[in-house]
């Protein structure tokens, strides 16, 4: 896959990074597109909105299914969350 066609996030324009699932997860592990851009409208907007639904501390990141392209949003509880398991290249 080269830089062009990878994909980005239509609401930041970064590009998605390869990041894997926990093995408890359940997904399995697998491997998921996801926008870890702390500045994504997507993600800052989530904060928003989980603190006043639920009155809770979490927001979403952008994320898809590499193979579906189907929007997965993936939950998380603070800024450096999940990013130990992203995936190089
Ligand atoms: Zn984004």
């Amino acid at each position: 896959m080269s830089d062009k066609e990878k994909p980005k996030c239509p609401h930041c324009g970064e590009r998605l990074l390869k990041w894997e699932t926990p093995p408890d997860s359940s997904w399995g592990i697998v491997i998921k597109l996801v926008c870890f851009n702390d500045e994504c409208s997507y993600y800052k907007r989530g904060w928003k909105w989980m603190e006043e639904k639920f009155q809770q501390k979490a927001s979403y990141r952008y994320c898809i299914n590499p193979e579906s392209g189907k929007e997965q949003p993936l939950p998380v509880w603070s800024p450096s969350a999940l990013k130990d398991r992203l995936v190089d290249g």
